[in-house]
């Protein structure tokens, strides 16, 4: 996910260098932000301001 050019999960838009973005994941059973990175490369998910909106309401 890093490293290559990170999509939107739900409308697959490129995201940009300063746009916002939300991170959808599963909470780590183990604890410790240096394992949540690593867990964010196989797990998390960006989720765009627009669609994070749109699901917020809908
Ligand atoms: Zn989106």
């Amino acid at each position: 996910m890093f490293g290559e050019k990170p999509k939107c999960s739900v409308c697959s838009k490129d995201i940009e260098d300063g746009d916002e973005v939300f991170v959808k994941m599963r909470y780590p059973k183990r604890k410790g932000f240096t394992e949540i990175k690593a867990y964010l490369k196989n797990e998390g998910r960006f989720i765009c301001e627009n669609c994070f909106h749109q699901n917020k309401s809908g």
